[in-house]
């Protein structure tokens, strides 16, 4: 391994943000990046978004329905480290995008509203960060509004999400008081994130910290954070890399308080981009030669070209603009003549990346969601998940003369991700999955405007699709031949099962003890 990076590696820090839809997530990422310098003034994401809006046609929906459907990756500086903050569409009928984005992270911030609580959305979302081992960050927003009491707060992380926590800051007052955050460890307060540096305190009896709060209530804090201090975790790193437990930090994204200490927590504790699992081997981050996979494919952002550019997150080594690189699934080399780099300050100076970063590399179809590209080794990373489906549809199309241009648009959206494709086996026409009803919409609105195929869909006889594998090879052929009717092809021509309920699906595991019904696919 080389010095160089070596230390790029460690610098890294790579992660998403977890959150119920409104607990604040835009704004926190805004300020996150304002605080790395990456943008000159808060509000800029929002500005992108609207920009990207403009492009095309399908986004149109996004515009309607006031939710990001694009997941895009920003990077910023803070201090010593790069952060590549991988954005997720906060809807759940984007849920596959999600978790494919969550397959690309090392840790991620859960944001949680400070009156609200876990939501249902933050709950779901965690449980994918435990099934991946995702050390976990929490951050307590909306401390300037009316909030639940700092304890409880705690209490309900630990009891619905049974992770353990360790407060790092402590909110001084809450609501239309909220002033600043005092830091349990280093007996030091930060009045809002103008201020750089964390002013040192004697205690929480302090002046300082005295003339942060109400006269009224002064007494109350003093008390509340000695109880903090004797009833509460210490903060354990290796139970934090574990998954076991979180850092909690309390603040308002919308009023600056809090972010700082965020950011320095994921710069001093998050972990650098991991090593990745493959098939054959262990992948060390800091290996010399290049591996990467696809974990997003994001297709026609301009509909005048038919551009694809897909998401690729190094793994190892260096990625370097002009490099040739291998495709594992197909073995052939593809030149990476044109790959976008994310760097916010140096956009256009950035040519080379290294574990953890996320490049955007433009192709015609050549790359999919789940390919691994080395320097020439033959070896595949696993683990970017594809969900069966829960919708299934067949698409019905006006105009019969455009029966093979909706086969290929289907194909494309299907390799990008947008819906899943599956052929069944006796002819019948394509039926197309999805996890959730929005992303038919999005997918009639696009066919519509990059293709010019107005499209309706129709009612399948099937509401249940699985994968079936089998240790025995020849089980998994019976079982076809003795269901040709009720079995389809998907994009990489695996087969898959389809039942009309899951009653019928439940009939037949029983009867076919040898076969396996998954419903959850590694792209591979
Ligand atoms: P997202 O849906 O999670 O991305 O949430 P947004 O960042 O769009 O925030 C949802 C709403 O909450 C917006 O109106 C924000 O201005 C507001 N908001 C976000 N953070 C805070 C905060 O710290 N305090 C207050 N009072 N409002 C906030």
């Amino acid at each position: 391994m080389t010095e160089p990076i070596k230390k790029a590696v460690a610098r890294r820090r790579t992660f998403a943000i977890i959150a119920h839809p409104d607990a604040g997530k835009t704004t926190l990422t805004e300020k996150l990046l304002l605080f790395g310098g990456a943008i000159q003034l808060a509000g800029e994401v929002k500005a992108k978004k609207d920009r990207m809006n403009t492009r095309s046609d399908w986004m149109k929906i996004e515009r309607e329905r006031g939710i990001s459907v694009v997941t895009s990756v920003m990077t910023f500086e803070y201090g010593d480290n790069v952060f590549n903050l991988l954005d997720t569409p906060g809807h759940e009928d984007f849920a596959d995008d999600t978790y494919r984005t969550l397959s690309a992270v090392d840790s991620a911030v859960m944001v949680i509203d400070a009156a609200k609580g876990i939501e249902p959305r933050t709950l779901k979302l965690f449980e994918v960060c435990r099934m991946r081992d995702i050390p976990i960050v929490t951050f307590v927003n909306k401390m300037d509004r009316e909030a639940r009491d700092t304890f409880e707060i705690l209490d309900e992380i630990e009891h619905k999400l049974a992770l353990d926590t360790a407060p790092i800051t402590w909110p001084i007052g809450s609501g239309k008081s909220f002033a600043g955050t005092y830091h349990l460890a280093e007996n030091a307060v930060r009045h809002g994130d103008a201020e750089v540096e964390r002013q040192k305190v004697n205690g929480p009896d302090s002046n300082r910290v005295a003339g942060l709060l109400p006269e009224n209530d002064r007494e109350a804090f003093i008390e509340e954070l000695e109880l903090a201090r004797e009833a509460c975790r210490p903060f354990d790193h290796k139970a934090f890399l574990e998954g076991h437990l979180t850092p909690v930090f309390f603040g308002s994204a919308l009023r600056n308080f809090g972010v700082r200490d965020l950011i320095e927590a994921l710069g001093a504790w998050a972990p650098p981009p991991r090593d990745q699992e493959a098939d054959t081997r262990m992948v060390h981050a800091t290996e010399d030669k290049m591996t990467s996979f696809v974990f997003k494919i994001q297709a026609n952002m301009d509909p005048n070209h038919r551009d694809r550019i897909a998401f690729v997150r190094v793994c190892s080594g260096t990625l370097e603009r002009g490099m040739k690189a291998k495709l594992v699934r197909t073995g052939k080399q593809m030149s990476l003549s044109a790959p976008q780099f994310f760097f916010a300050r140096s956009r256009v100076t950035a040519d080379e990346a290294y574990a953890g970063d996320v490049v955007g590399i433009p192709n015609h179809g050549t790359l999919r969601i789940g390919d691994t590209l080395t320097e020439g080794e033959d070896v595949i990373f696993r683990g970017v998940p594809n969900f069966a489906p829960e919708i299934l549809r067949r698409v019905r199309l006006g105009d019969a003369m455009k029966a093979k241009k909706l086969k290929e648009a289907l194909q494309q959206m299907a390799e990008e991700g947008v819906v899943q494709l599956f052929q069944p086996e006796d002819g019948s026409p394509a039926i197309v999955g999805v996890v959730g009803a929005l992303q038919l919409d999005v997918l009639k609105e696009r066919l519509a405007a990059e293709y010019s195929l107005p499209v309706d869909f129709e009612m399948s006889r099937f509401s249940v699709c699985r994968w079936i594998a089998a240790d025995d090879r020849a089980e998994v052929q019976r079982f076809i031949d003795a269901h040709r009717g009720d079995i389809a092809r998907d994009l990489d021509n695996d087969p898959v099962f389809l039942a009309q309920h899951s009653f019928s699906l439940n009939y037949e595991a029983e009867r076919w003890k040898a076969i396996r019904f998954t419903d959850v696919k590694d792209y591979q």
